[in-house]
């Protein structure tokens, strides 16, 4: 039996500390966010994408450093669960508070590079954790654990950090086994899965704070030997702009007739691979599967053989809705203006699975007549989802 792990609605790791050290260690929590800035610039015209791969306090304590720097891409995290023997301080600082903090860094990015700044910006957030870093108190001094040093801004301020401290560890990483609630089988999927399956219900499953939650999905069905690659199909109400078929975003975009094939009526949807992919060409496969509009005869738990594992949530896709329009709407010179000021509201997201068939070193969408590079799939020195336990 395989575990699932169920951290409540975030995975929470922490940076062990040197042996050096001692056994009296403070863990201060940042939020971790990995994901792709998208920048709409006026002129030239044109929407940039950049990774995002930052951390912020979760604590409200002003003389803590304002960033953990690369040590989580650099060092090795682990999970953090009740046994860690560490003394965890509590987030006071919720999620969305901490998100704020993307957009003044995306635009410290721009000035240092020298860019003018973005008319509109949406942030595709991959994943979002915790990640606790190492202190130690001694008498009235913080030291960063990890470099041994000072943190000179907490000298005074030792009393106050240590009034953190969290006595229940209410929040209890759990371990659920991945196990169908249903009928008893494995669910299928990876360590980087947000959503397992199961191949005898033909149901996806996520973990969520109650245990885990009935994900449907629809498959296109395809040839034995295709690879099933999953996508999130959204489907939302903007407000500011009537875009609400497939013939609107024609309009929108001044697309090619016969670029957007489905009856013109159709209810709009837009695309997002659910697949853990390379960040740089993800807005790319959004863009084109959107202007597509695939009217999809798919099944409600239709048969897979084969599958790329769902490593990306729909909450965090959101995003690609006006990076998409920014992308593709005209005149381009009323973008900048507009783009900013819609209103995007989620209605409906679903799970589908489009078939892709293996030529060379490519996967390839044959209705479609679009390719993913494999190598695109496992980008290197990816780490967003689980490094090893332990
Ligand atoms: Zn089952």
């Amino acid at each position: 039996v395989r575990l699932l792990l169920n951290g409540g609605d975030f995975l929470r790791f922490w940076i062990p500390p040197p042996a050096a050290a001692g056994d009296e260690i403070l863990l201060a929590p940042y939020w971790r966010f990995r994901g792709i800035d998208c920048a709409l610039r006026a002129d030239p015209y044109r929407v940039d994408e950049r990774v995002i791969d930052a951390t912020f306090p979760a604590l409200a304590e002003e003389c803590l450093p304002p960033s953990l720097g690369l040590r989580p891409q650099a060092l090795r995290l682990r999970f953090a669960s009740p046994l860690t023997p560490a003394f965890f301080l509590l987030p006071t600082r919720t999620l969305a508070e901490a998100l704020a903090g993307v957009e003044p860094l995306a635009r410290a990015g721009d000035a240092l590079a020298g860019e003018t700044q973005a008319a509109h910006r949406e942030f595709i957030a991959e994943t979002a954790s915790l990640v606790y870093a190492p202190l130690v108190v001694r008498g009235t001094k913080v030291l960063d654990a990890l470099l041994g040093r000072e943190l000179a801004d907490c000298a005074e301020h030792a009393d106050r950090i240590l009034a953190h401290v969290d006595r229940r560890r209410g929040w209890e990483l759990r371990f659920l086994p991945a196990l169908c609630p249903e009928c008893g089988r494995d669910l299928l999927g990876d360590r980087r899965s947000v959503v397992l399956l199961c191949p005898q219900c033909r149901v996806g499953y996520a973990g969520g704070r109650a245990g885990l939650r009935r994900v449907p999905y629809l498959v296109v069905p395809a040839a034995r030997d295709a690879i099933a690659v999953p996508f999130w199909r959204l489907r939302v109400a903007i407000h500011g702009r009537e875009l609400e078929t497939a013939a609107d975003l024609v309009r929108f975009g001044n697309l090619p007739r016969g670029v957007t094939t489905p009856a013109a009526d159709a209810p709009l949807a837009f695309w997002a691979p659910a697949f853990s992919f390379h960040p740089r060409l993800f807005l790319r496969l959004s863009r084109q599967l959107t202007i597509l509009q695939p009217q999809v005869a798919a099944e409600e738990g239709g048969l897979i053989r084969r599958f790329l594992p769902v490593g990306f949530a729909d909450r965090g896709a959101l995003g690609v809705v006006k990076s998409v329009l920014a992308e593709i709407g005209v005149p381009r010179g009323e973008m900048p203006q507009l783009i900013p000021r819609l209103e995007v509201e989620p209605r409906e997201s679903a799970l589908v699975f489009l078939p892709f068939e293996e030529r060379g070193g490519d996967l390839v969408q044959p209705q479609m007549g679009f390719a993913v590079p494999k190598s695109a799939l496992q980008p290197a020195g990816h780490r967003s989802g689980a490094p090893p336990a332990g």
